[in-house]
Parts: C-alpha cells; structure tokens; sequence
C-alpha cells in the first residue's frame, strides 16, 4: 500500500521471491514515487521533491542503484559549488561559522563523559557535549536543512543517529569523527535524468501488479482492503503509506507525531542573477524568518542547464497553507532581501508540500513501540514501512524498507 519510494523498493525487494508470491501494489495517484518527481514542463529543469544525495549516508540506495543498473546514470554536485551559507544576524555568511565558542566547543567534547542510550533533544544533547553556541551555529541548520524543526524537540537519538553513534562509540563526536575511516565513494550525487529516472527504473525492475489511482479507504484486521475501485484479500499486507493516513486507517497511536510542511517556490531565469557560488543557504531559526533556506539549483547540478545563463532557485518556505501569489511575493522578498536579487523570474511554479517531514522528537520511539506491540498481537501479519520510523532521508526509507523485506522474507519463506 503506497508506491513511493518506500513502497516501491519494499515491493522491489519481495519481487526477488517472485515464484512464491502474487504481489499487488496499490497507490493513490496515476505514478510512482510519492515526493519524488522531476519536472522539466517550464523549460526549466527542477526536482519537485528530493534532489541531492550524500554518498557517505546512502549506503543502502547506492547498493539498489547499484543493482538496477542506476550507478551509471549518478552525476556528482558541481565540486565548485561546495559551499554553503547561513543566513543569521542580517547576513549570508559561510557556513560553518568560525568563532571561538566552537573552538570552545570542540575542546569541550574531547573530555565530556558519553552518556549512553539516552533519548534528549538536539539542543540538550549539542549543549552537553559541546555549548550553546555550537547547538544555534551548528546543530540548529542541521534540524532546519532536514526536519524543517525545532532542535529542542528533535530527538538526537532518532533524528541524528550517526551522531549519537559517534558518542556512545569513541566517547566523543570529534574523536569518533576522526577515526571514522574516510568515505571513498561518491559525496553528492543525483542521476543524469533527474530523480524522477531512479524511480521509473526501479518501477521498471519490479515485476509485480501495480495498481495507479486507486485510493485504499478501509482495512479489516483480517486484511480485506477497500479501495475507491474495488476490494482485495491479503495474506500479507505492507504499508508505506503516510504516517497520517495509516494512523487514521489503522493507529491513531501514529496521530501524535506533529508534521512540519513546506512550500517550495521553484523560479527560473533566463540570464544569470545570482552572484554567490556554492550550493545555498539556511536560514537560522532565531531570524523568525518566512524562509527554510534557498538551493541555487543551477550552481549545484548545472548539468541540468539548458543554457549557459540560467539560472534556477528553490526557496523553501515554511508555511504549507499560502496561496501561490502569497508563496511567490514571499520567495521574491527573500531572494531581494539575503541575495539583493530584484529580477522577475521568467518562470515560477509553488509546490506545497504538508505534512511531509515527520518530526522524530523525545519520545517517538515510545509511540512506535506502541504502535509494534499493537501491529504485532493484532495485524500479525502487517508491516510497516515510511519515513516516520528511523529518518525521513531517501536512504532511511529505502533501509527501512529493505529491512523489513529480509526479516520477512526470512521468517516467511525459510
Ligand atoms: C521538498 C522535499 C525535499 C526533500 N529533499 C530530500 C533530500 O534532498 N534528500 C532526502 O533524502 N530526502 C528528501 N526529502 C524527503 C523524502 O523525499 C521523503 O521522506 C520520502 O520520499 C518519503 O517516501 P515514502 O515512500 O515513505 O512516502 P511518500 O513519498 O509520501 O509515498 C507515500 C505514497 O502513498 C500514496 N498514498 C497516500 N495515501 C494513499 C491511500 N489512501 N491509498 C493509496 N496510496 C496512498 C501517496 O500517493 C504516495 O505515493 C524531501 C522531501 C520533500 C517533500
């Protein structure tokens, strides 16, 4: 149920047992990929959700490129557009910000005693280890690049594991980065075609049932499905559904995870107005700003260019519930505002995007071991799968879902 790309690597990955199973696969709207959809209808190229992809955190949606044969489709991030930018105090400075409180900071970690296993907030655990400062200058643009929330809610056990990992492992987060053995692969990357190539390949490699445009609206717990076009009869049945919409279908438990959306102002020019390199910028939190950050496209994958002068922006605002005039002037105001950037763009599209990013905070792991010990005595023989378990990125809803393909496919076929 649900064919983004959770659903559709899940579906990808039982399909390996094809001979042993009948497998339908069930999505709402006439495509597969959920957030993931590439665009190029303007004249411009743009990604209407994910777009770039770190290498050393992909582990698992390297190796299913891999085996699709998408490796040889991966681009790298423009090298000179390397650097980022935060927009804090009323200025674009180059992020990370050098100041002696990190210093301070750094030195700090080196002999704070770990502690083990604790679920706290990014802001409790950053002041811990580190200070203040390093918790607004660091970890802050960390939790607004990817939760699009508030590091003293996001829990850093869940929303930052690799971190806490570090800790419980070498007894510090500087330590522990040092002697982690340096990524050799690639570092940022997206695919010569757009995202929108990765999910039509991975379609293409699944050779299931898929059924577009039918919207599941009821399940049974003897896993009778009701659609908008019909009924089904499970064995076995696999949600990669939206949090929202299997908490209301089958666990309100999942109802008490808050969702932070977006809008994303997507504007094209036809000449060049932007005069910062590098990739684009955060904006921190305590300038109560409309805007999440800017991703100047055109600099970060100019292999999507269609001339040498375009230019191509994202701005990503915070609120979901703004008509597209409102999105647009406020797009505009910032662009004139941190980028002194005054041109009408040629082209302009708004997306809004709710409820897309899960806000993992203290405690979530209590709601979904709540959720398991129910699914388990009541729907034994449901799964779940989706962003709002371990990470919203790609590659924690491709591990997830790859994950819970092996474990069942393991008890089940063995
Ligand atoms: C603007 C934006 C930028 C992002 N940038 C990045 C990035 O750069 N890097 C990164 O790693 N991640 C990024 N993400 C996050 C990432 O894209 C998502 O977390 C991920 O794509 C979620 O995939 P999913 O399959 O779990 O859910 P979804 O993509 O939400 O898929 C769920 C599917 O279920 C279907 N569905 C819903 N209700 C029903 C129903 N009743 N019946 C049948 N089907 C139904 C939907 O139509 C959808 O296709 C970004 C997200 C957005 C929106």
């Amino acid at each position: 149920m649900g064919g983004g790309v959770s659903g559709l690597t899940l579906a990808y990955y039982l399909a390996q047992k094809n001979d042993l199973f009948d497998i339908h696969l069930i999505e709402k709207s006439e495509r597969a990929g959920g957030w993931i959809d590439s665009d190029s209808s303007t004249g411009f190229f743009f990604e209407k959700g994910p777009r770039v992809f770190r290498g050393s955190k992909s582990k698992e949606f390297l190796e299913l490129a891999a085996e699709i044969g998408m490796d040889r489709e991966m681009i790298p991030c423009n090298p000179e557009a390397k650097s980022r930018y935060l927009w804090i105090d009323g200025k674009l400075r180059k992020a990370p910000l050098l100041s002696w409180g990190l210093i301070k900071g750094v030195i700090r970690d080196l002999y704070v005693k770990p502690e083990i296993g604790n679920d706290e907030s990014v802001w409790d655990f950053a002041c811990r280890r580190f200070n203040a400062q390093v918790a607004q200058d660091v970890f802050d643009p960390l939790v607004t690049g990817i939760y699009g929330g508030n590091m003293k809610e996001i829990s850093m056990k869940l929303g930052f594991p690799a971190f806490k990992a570090l800790e419980e492992k070498h007894g510090s987060v500087i330590k522990g980065l040092f002697k982690t053995p340096r990524y050799q692969g690639p570092r940022l990357f997206s695919f010569q075609r757009g995202m929108k190539s990765f999910i039509k390949k991975l379609e293409e490699k699944t050779p299931i049932h898929f059924h577009y445009g039918e919207e599941i609206t009821s399940i049974s717990p003897s896993l009778e499905v009701k659609t908008s076009e019909g009924i089904y009869q499970a064995d076995y049945l696999f949600s990669a559904l939206p949090c929202h919409i299997i908490g209301k279908l089958l666990f309100p438990q999942l109802l008490n995870i808050s969702f932070q959306g977006t809008t994303l102002v997507h504007l094209g020019y036809r000449r060049k107005v932007l005069r910062k390199n590098g990739f684009g910028y955060l904006v921190a939190s305590r300038e109560k700003d409309d805007v999440l950050g800017v991703v100047f496209d055109s600099n970060a994958f100019n292999q999507f260019n269609q001339s040498k002068e375009e230019t191509r922006l994202t701005v990503m605002l915070k609120r979901d519930d703004l008509s597209d005039a409102e999105a647009r002037d406020l797009a505009l105001k910032a662009l004139k505002n941190h980028l002194k950037i005054k041109d009408q763009p040629d082209v302009s599209m708004v997306l809004r995007a709710p409820k897309v990013f899960p806000q993992l905070k203290v405690g979530h792991e209590k709601i979904l071991n709540t959720v398991e010990a129910i699914r388990k005595e009541k729907y034994p023989q449901l799964r779940l799968v989706g962003n709002y378990f371990y990470g919203v990125g790609v590659n924690d809803c491709i591990a997830r879902a790859k994950s819970v393909a092996d474990i069942f496919l393991r008890e089940t076929v063995n």
